[in-house]
């Protein structure tokens, strides 16, 4: 297994303790994500007139992107308690019969990695979701008896990272569904020089860039980037946070300019020159490569999709000719192009 952990991983690390001083509290310090920010402002809106806690709200997108930080926002602008847990963290139904008895009239539930919770629970959440309600089964066998207790209302916003693993009845009854996409290197420039400022790291707004284009469209990652490039910058050059200072601090790392690591170029590469070019399964590649087939597509793959260095085909990866040429591999043509013509070129 790959186990040297990657600074482009977008999952939280031991070395991200500042996270919580560098998120954002309102919806206007929110940067990017303009469509899904809108639709937000206007539920806000529109439940504070009416004085009624926010509809369930399902929050989709790939780690590091800021679900953690919208829900948050969302307490704060609706001025309701946040208690926030996670799927994995509520193991028993009693775990989440506690959480939800403990809410606060208004309140508002977080509850991270929302498709990892077990169908049990998941089905403690219906009626509660629904109708506030919580269904208690005492005693078991014949004289088992259900009681159900009223809860306050509440809103509940679930986050995950797999849409397609969040089970249909449970998506169903969450009345608004917002999906996050990887972030433009401009949104990510300012929240480098918003978190520059809190941080108190002077930073030029090419130096924010600089470290915008590497942090593949995800603001953790940013963060992280700007927090190395300031020890570089501290030690080898003036202090600042400058483009010239973010490219060697870069390259002593081994990201390169699109922010692409070893991991990400030696996946290239293995497609390229092991399996000409794809198409190839992902388990194959997983185990060519020594990771786990999620991380690779939760990790790796979205971003390379999204640079256009990869394509997802009914048959397995491609490497595409631009990510052929970026880890200098020559681009073979396939017979399988015929069905994908976005990638029928002539050498
Ligand atoms: P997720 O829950 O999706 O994994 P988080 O909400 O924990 O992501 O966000 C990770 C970090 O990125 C936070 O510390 C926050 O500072 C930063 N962040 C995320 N989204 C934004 C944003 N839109 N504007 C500014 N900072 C952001």
């Amino acid at each position: 297994m790959d186990a040297a952990p990657r600074l482009v991983d977008p999952r939280p690390r031991l070395e991200d303790t500042d996270e919580g001083s560098l998120r954002p509290r309102r919806l206007a310090e929110f940067i990017g994500q303009g469509k899904l920010k809108e639709n937000l402002q206007i539920a806000i809106q529109a439940a504070k007139a009416r004085g009624e806690p926010l509809d369930h709200l399902l929050l989709y997108g790939p780690p590091g992107l800021g679900k953690t930080t919208l829900s948050l926002v969302c307490a704060n602008e609706m001025e309701a308690p946040l208690r926030a847990t996670s799927g994995p963290a509520i193991e028993r139904p009693g775990d989440l019969a506690a959480i939800l008895t403990n809410l606060e009239p208004g309140g508002i539930l977080f509850i991270d990695e929302i498709h990892r919770l077990s169908r049990v629970i998941e089905e403690i959440l219906y009626p509660a979701m629904e109708d506030f309600t919580l269904d208690l089964i005492i005693g078991k066998g014949p004289s088992a008896r259900t009681m159900r207790l009223p809860l306050p209302r509440f809103t509940l916003i679930g986050a995950t990272t797999r849409a397609g693993l969040v089970s249909a009845p449970l998506r169903d009854r969450f009345g608004m569904h917002l999906y996050f996409d990887l972030y433009s290197p401009e949104d990510l420039a300012t929240i480098v020089l918003r978190s520059a400022r809190i941080l108190d790291v002077p930073t030029t707004s090419d130096g924010a860039l600089g470290i915008a284009r590497r942090a593949r469209g995800t603001p953790r990652v940013a963060n992280r980037l700007l927090r190395r490039c300031r020890d570089y910058a501290q030690v080898r050059a003036d202090g600042r946070v400058t483009a010239e200072a973010v490219v060697p601090a870069m390259d002593m790392l081994d990201i390169d300019d699109l922010g692409l690591d070893e991991f990400d170029r030696r996946y290239l590469r293995a497609i390229a020159a092991n399996y000409d070019g794809g198409p190839v399964g992902i388990e194959t590649l997983a185990a060519a490569l020594g990771e786990e087939r999620d991380t690779i597509e939760d990790l790796c793959e979205p971003y390379l999709l999204q640079l256009g260095f990869l394509q997802r085909t009914p048959r397995g990866r491609c490497v595409t000719r631009l990510g052929c040429e970026h880890v200098g591999e020559r681009f073979r043509l396939r017979t399988t192009d015929l069905h994908y013509p976005g990638t029928l070129f002539s050498e």
